[in-house]
C-alpha cells in the first residue's frame, strides 16, 4: 500500500488533457472507455484501484493491461497530495497540512468519535475538508481569509484529502506496535464537514463534483446526510443547492443575529443581509426538511450579549434550525477573544429558555490549531520557503 507522501508515476508532457483521474465520475469514465472500445468491466477495475485500494500511481493497477494503463496515463493526470505537516492531539484529533502540486498548502482535520456533532449519534470519524486555498470572504475573525484567496481546489484535490487520510491511517494500522484497529482498504471516514479553508459554495461546481464522487457507492461511499456543507451565507448558491437531488446537511455561519452585529464580523453580510439569507435558508429547509444548522461563534464583547438572544431565537424557530454555539478559537494577530465559560453557559441557557435546540461545542483539537486556516497560516509564516 502506498503511503500519503508517495509520488505518483510521472506523466509525460502533454498528458492529462482529460483532467485528473480522481475528478471523473462513473459516467465520464464509462463514456471515455466506450470511445476507446474498452470493455465496461475495466471501469469497475479502475475504480476499485482508485477508491478501494487508494492507489497513487498507474503501475499498481496490475490487472489492467499495460496498453490501457499507458492510454490512461496519456489522457489523465494523477496527482497526489504530499504531507507537509501532521499534528495529533492527545484527544486523537489529527490535523494534516498538505502541499499541492503547485506548492500551495491546505488543511484537513480528522475528528474521531464525536457523537452527535453533526448528523447521527453513531458518528465515528469526521473529516473536515478544505475547498479553496485561502478565502476571499475576509471574515474579521478568521485565519483562512487573512492572506486572501489564491485559488479554487479542483475536484480531485477535495477527494484526495479523504483518500490521503485513509492511506495515512492504513499505514498506521500496518505498523504493529501500538497500532490502532483498522482494516486496510476499509473505510475510515464516514462523516464529512466542509468547514476547512475556503468558502465551499464559492467553488460550487468543483465541490459538487467531488461530493458526488465521495458519495457514490463506487467512490467514497459516504451518505449525503453524513456530509455537512458550511457556508458564510451565499444566497444564490444556497438556493441552487436546495435543487440538488442529494440531501446534504447545510450549516450557515451566522455569528450575529442582527445586521449590525453580523456586519461587524462578516463583510458578506453587506451583499447578502440577514433577511435575504433567512429567506434562502428557509427555502433550503422547506426543500430538504430538517437538514439545517446555524453556527454561532461566541466572541467576547462582540456577539455574546444577551441582546442577540431574541433575534437569534426568532430566526432559529422560523427556520426550524438547531443552533451550534462554538467558543471562538483565538487567532494570532487578531484582537478577538473567547468569552469566559460562565458567559458561554449564560448564552446557551438564555437560548434554551427561548425553546431553541442549541448545543455548546467546546471544540476538540484546539491545542493543535484545529480552527479553520490556522495551521497553514503558521506554516507559511514560519517555514522557510513555505509561502505559496
Ligand atoms: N467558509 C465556510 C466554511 C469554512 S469556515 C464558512 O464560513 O462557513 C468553518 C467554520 O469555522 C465557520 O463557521 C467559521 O465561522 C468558523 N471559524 C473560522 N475561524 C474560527 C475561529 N478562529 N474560531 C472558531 N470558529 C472559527
Ligand atoms: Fe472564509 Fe469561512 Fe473564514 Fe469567512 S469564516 S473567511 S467565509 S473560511
Amino acid at each position: 500500500m502506498s503511503n500519503s507522501t508517495a509520488v505518483p508515476t510521472p506523466s509525460p508532457p502533454g498528458a492529462g488533457s482529460l483532467g485528473d483521474i480522481r475528478s471523473q465520475t462513473l459516467e465520464d469514465l464509462q463514456g471515455q472507455f466506450a470511445l476507446w472500445k474498452e470493455p465496461a468491466y475495466r471501469v469497475a477495475q479502475l475504480l476499485e484501484w482508485l477508491y478501494t485500494h487508494r492507489a497513487t500511481g498507474w503501475d499498481a493497477m496490475t490487472n489492467l493491461p499495460k496498453a490501457l494503463r499507458q492510454r490512461l496515463q496519456r489522457a489523465y493526470s494523477f496527482s497526489a497530495v504530499e504531507m507537509a505537516r501532521h499534528q495529533g492531539a492527545p484527544d486523537d484529533t489529527q490535523k494534516f497540512l498538505w502541499r499541492l502540486s503547485d506548492g500551495a498548502f491546505i488543511e484537513t482535520v480528522l475528528i474521531p468519535a464525536n457523537p452527535a456533532l453533526y448528523g447521527e449519534a453513531s458518528d465515528r470519524h469526521t473529516l473536515c475538508l478544505s475547498t479553496q486555498v485561502g478565502c476571499a470572504y475576509g471574515c474579521r475573525f478568521c485565519a483562512s481569509g487573512l492572506e486572501g484567496w489564491k485559488r479554487n481546489l479542483h475536484p480531485n484535490e477535495i477527494v484526495e484529502q479523504v483518500l490521503a487520510v485513509e492511506r495515512w491511517h492504513d499505514a498506521l494500522a500496518a505498523s504493529p506496535p501500538g497500532s490502532r484497529p483498522a482494516a486496510p482498504g476499509g473505510r475510515l471516514v464516514n462523516n464529512l464537514v466542509i468547514m476547512g479553508m475556503g468558502e465551499p459554495l464559492a467553488n460550487y461546481d468543483h465541490l459538487l463534483r467531488a461530493l458526488r464522487i465521495l458519495n457514490a457507492p463506487w467512490g467514497g461511499g459516504i451518505g449525503a446526510r453524513r456530509i455537512t456543507i458550511s457556508t458564510s451565507g451565499l444566497v444564490p448558491q444556497i438556493r441552487r443547492l436546495a435543487e440538488e437531488p442529494l440531501q446534504f446537511r447545510l450549516a450557515i455561519s451566522l455569528h450575529g443575529a442582527t445586521d449590525e452585529t453580523r456586519g461587524r464580523l462578516m463583510p458578506v453580510n453587506t451583499k447578502y443581509p440577514l433577511a435575504q439569507l433567512a429567506a434562502a435558508a428557509r427555502y433550503y429547509q422547506e426543500k430538504k426538511g430538517g437538514l439545517l444548522t446555524l453556527e454561532y461563534i461566541l466572541i467576547a464583547g462582540v456577539n455574546d450579549g444577551l441582546d442577540q438572544i431574541k433575534p437569534l431565537a426568532a430566526l432559529a424557530r422560523r427556520l426550524g434550525a438547531k443552533v451550534n454555539l462554538i467558543p471562538y478559537n483565538p487567532v494570532d494577530g487578531l484582537p478577538w477573544a473567547r468569552p469566559e465559560e460562565a458567559a458561554q453557559d449564560r448564552f446557551l441557557a438564555a437560548l434554551e429558555r427561548e425553546k431553541v435546540t442549541a448545543t455548546l461545542r467546546r471544540e476538540k483539537g484546539r491545542d493543535i490549531d484545529a480552527a479553520c486556516g490556522q495551521l497553514r497560516l503558521k506554516t507559511e509564516r514560519t517555514l522557510p520557503g513555505a509561502a505559496s
